[in-house]
């Protein structure tokens, strides 16, 4: 994406926006601390020799966020060198360190994709005893080994045995429900995105923080800032999005289902003071870095008005996710099918952390692929759900699929049974790591909700534990035509 230099003073205006917006609803933000993780990449180069570096990664190294002025309301627990060491571990270890050192002074925790802040809970339960072994002797682990983080560690890390032993005891017995509020009392809210892709992680999150209110503050992209919400103490369901008419010139498509079938002429542009209260619009941008009528690929809401300024709620990232034939699931539809299927997993104490799919099409007929990574709440008397139980999610699935799909399955046999393969916990994780390896970005990471490419399809399927079919075909009749 093309960017320029003035494009950090419009970013940096946004974010100097959302800390006033919160105060107003969550007091004494000012008395404590901010554990966020954040995370910048190593840049490369691109064919013509300018570089190229995630944008997150563009603000963090920036003179804006390197020499910003103290902010009582914007204090981080991580040291800056922290955040810009670009070795991920040393990175992420040094934050998390901090973030235990000064536990009772952190009051939001956050990172900027709620997938981010599991990444980092992930990574405490498979290090508390190195943190407990640090904070004991009051020595950084070798494992870091960047000069600056160690310098910025060393002026916070003294010997502390009773936090160490607060440590060992939270993390000892391998209960994790509630950790964040366990470690971090004083915690009021998590600072993550979970509108979009991220809206399947709020049950884990909520696992883990025991049910402390999620903020989605603002929606931005690589290619341009757009808004940010009015309301950040909402439900996540009720998020909506003011854009900020300052950072970009919008236009909106409308998105009209029966339009587009009936191959009439292209719908015409509308401004962003012209959307109307309850249409669906595509975004497209004009920015100030060169893009022009650019299509973003979401899909937006009109819920209301801010004075004169309209409000979105984020629908969807447009495209088709999976086919097999003239069947067409997108990212919402996959993930209302997951939720539904979940509800069958409560009782058992357990809930999907991380999915994905693929459009098995080798054999015929081809049948989606769901794989999903469970957690089960054994702590708190859950159990892993049997294969009755997994197949009855299976079948739950196909019954929330569209109209389209159902008949392929129940009157044509076009598509066959979908399948879900369940993969070992960390599975997600590692594909995390895959794509970072690859030069994904670690704060804008999302997890896939479709793979096509074969080495991650290699890995899932690498990984799969157990496989189960949907036992019958969905319900379908002409009559119910929806
Ligand atoms: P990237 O350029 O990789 O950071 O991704 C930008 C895309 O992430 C946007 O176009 C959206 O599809 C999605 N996104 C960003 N912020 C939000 C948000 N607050 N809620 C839902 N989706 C978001």
């Amino acid at each position: 994406m093309p960017t320029i230099q003035e494009e950090l003073d419009r970013r940096q205006l946004l974010y100097s926006l959302l800390m006033p917006v919160m105060n107003l609803y969550v007091a004494g933000l000012d008395k404590g601390k901010g554990l966020y993780f954040l995370f910048v990449k190593s840049e490369s180069k691109t064919p013509g020799g300018l570089p190229a570096r995630p944008v997150l990664t563009s603000y963090y190294k920036s003179h804006h966020f390197r020499a910003r002025p103290f902010d009582p309301y914007n204090v981080y627990t991580s040291p800056t060198a922290a955040i810009l060491c670009a070795d991920a571990f040393q990175s992420m270890y040094s934050q998390m360190l901090c973030g235990l050192l000064d536990r009772l002074a952190v009051l939001r925790v956050g990172a900027v994709f709620a997938s981010g802040l599991l990444r980092a809970i992930r990574f405490l339960q498979l290090h508390w005893q190195e943190f407990a072994r640090d904070i004991a002797t009051g020595t950084l682990s070798s494992m870091v080994t960047d000069a600056a983080v160690r310098d910025a560690v060393a002026e916070v890390l003294k010997p502390d045995p009773g936090l160490a032993e607060f440590i060992v005891s939270e993390c000892a017995a391998g209960d994790w429900a509630g950790v964040v509020t366990r470690i971090w009392p004083n915690t009021k809210y998590l600072d993550v995105i979970v509108t979009g892709a991220m809206a399947q992680y709020i049950p884990t999150l909520e696992y883990y923080s025991g049910g402390l209110p999620m903020t989605c503050t603002m929606y931005a992209s690589s290619e341009c800032y757009f808004g940010l919400n009015l309301r950040p103490m909402c439900k996540p369901r009720e998020v909506s999005y003011t854009i900020m008419p300052n950072m970009a010139y919008f236009e909106f498509l409308p998105v009209d289902p029966a339009a587009a079938a009936a191959s009439g002429p292209p719908p015409q542009l509308v401004d962003l003071a012209d959307v109307e209260v309850g249409q669906e619009y595509e975004l497209v941008i004009t920015t100030y870095a060169g893009l022009c009528r650019y299509r973003v690929g979401d899909i937006l809401h009109v819920t209301g008005f801010h004075n004169a300024a309209p409000q979105f709620r984020f629908v969807r990232r447009k495209n088709v996710l999976l086919s097999i034939e003239s069947d067409k699931t997108d990212e919402a539809e996959l993930q209302r099918a997951v939720e539904r299927a979940t509800e069958l997993l409560k009782p058992w104490g357990a809930t999907v952390v991380e999915y994905t799919s693929q459009a098995e099409t080798r054999a015929i007929p081809g049948h989606y692929v769901i794989y999903w990574e469970l957690l089960v709440k054994e702590g708190e008397g859950g159990r892993w759900p049997g294969k009755e139980v997994l197949q009855a999610c299976c079948l739950e699935m196909e019954e929330a699929m569209n109209t389209v799909y159902r008949q392929s399955r129940a009157a044509d046999g076009s598509i066959g049974p979908l399948e879900i393969r369940v993969v070992r916990g960390g599975t997600f994780e590692e594909l995390m790591d895959y794509a970072i390896a690859r030069g994904a970005s670690i704060n804008q990471y999302k997890a896939p909700r479709c793979v096509t490419f074969p080495p991650i399809i290699e890995l899932l399927d690498s990984r799969v534990v157990e496989a189960h079919f949907s036992p019958a075909t969905p319900e379908w009749s002409p009559r119910r035509n929806y």
